[in-house]
């Protein structure tokens, strides 16, 4: 595996490749790899194309000092985990190399509704730095196609929005959530889990599960009250417990058989915030 610190070296390397005609499939991260993440490596693999990742925390996307000083970084084993999967080639840049000009976001993105809800109204300015960082890493990889994760379902939405806007050249794969035997959805985050936390933390999952099979046997404001009492009664400070049309993430009061719908919570246990859907 290759591993490029710098834009310079990595467009250098890219562009001779593509010269020859090869594909290219592009899987940013944070790093602090897990199986979720090599999933998304090995749906990349399933083209004949270069498959590069990339590591990186991204300072604008977060909205609490805490939670990125405390971001699991394990560069180390990371490397080791995608030169084993067969990853052709990392991108591992400094901020400075992402960032040549600052931070600030000089345009802000229209991400219109999509920002006013859930993530959006939570975790404010959050997807600005998540569109903000992703464009400009599909700047430098200009990738055929771009591997993202459906643990991240509103995120997803969100750089289809900016993709479009953009009018970007780039093709949007969207790979199901990878989850522990418990249902856990696999988060670099769980690493900060108490063993008592982890211990609980499958609740989330065994909530979503219970909104998908009572659907249609009970109104979902009733599913809704059950798992936040559950979820509290187990510690948890649940942010939001919703239904929502899948393709536009319309907040939903109710079960509605004629749409595709999504269910989704976010939630702390301790100070560590997990998300999770699932489609119903
Ligand atoms: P992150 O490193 O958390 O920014 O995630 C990088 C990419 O991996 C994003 O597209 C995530 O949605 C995806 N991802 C994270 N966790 C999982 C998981 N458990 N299953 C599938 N994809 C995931």
């Amino acid at each position: 595996m290759f591993i490029f610190k710098t834009v310079k070296d990595i467009t250098a390397h890219l562009e001779a490749q593509r010269a020859q005609g090869r594909l290219i499939a592009f899987v940013p991260t944070m790093g602090a790899l897990h199986k979720g993440h090599l999933s998304l490596l090995q749906a990349a693999q399933q083209l004949p194309a270069l498959t590069v990742c990339s590591i990186f925390v991204n300072p604008t996307q977060f909205n609490n000092a805490t939670d990125l000083e405390k971001y699991p970084r394990t560069t180390e084993q990371d490397i080791a985990l995608l030169t084993g999967a067969g990853c052709d080639v990392l991108f591992l840049p400094t901020e400075q190399e992402v960032y040549p000009d600052g931070k600030a976001v000089k345009e802000p993105y229209d991400l219109g509704y999509l920002e006013t809800v859930l993530e959006g109204a939570y975790r404010p300015g959050h997807f600005q730095g998540v569109a903000q960082v992703v464009e400009r890493l599909l700047q430098i990889v200009k990738p055929h196609k771009l591997y993202l994760g459906q643990k991240d379902f509103q995120q997803v939405a969100v750089l289809r929005r900016m993709i479009d806007t953009r009018q970007l050249a780039v093709q949007l794969e969207s790979v199901p959530t990878t989850r522990e035997p418990d249902g856990l959805a696999m988060s670099s985050r769980n690493r900060r889990l108490t063993e008592s936390q982890r211990s609980v933390a499958g609740l989330i999952y065994q909530c979503l599960v219970s909104i998908q099979s009572k659907k249609g046997m009970q109104p979902f404001a009733v599913i809704q009250k059950e798992c936040r009492e559950l979820l509290i009664h187990k510690g948890f400070r649940p942010d939001y417990i919703e239904l929502a049309v899948a393709d536009t993430l319309e907040l939903l009061p109710d079960y509605d058989p004629s749409r595709k719908m999504v269910a989704l919570i976010a939630a702390y246990i301790g100070e560590i915030r997990l998300i999770d859907n699932l489609v119903l």
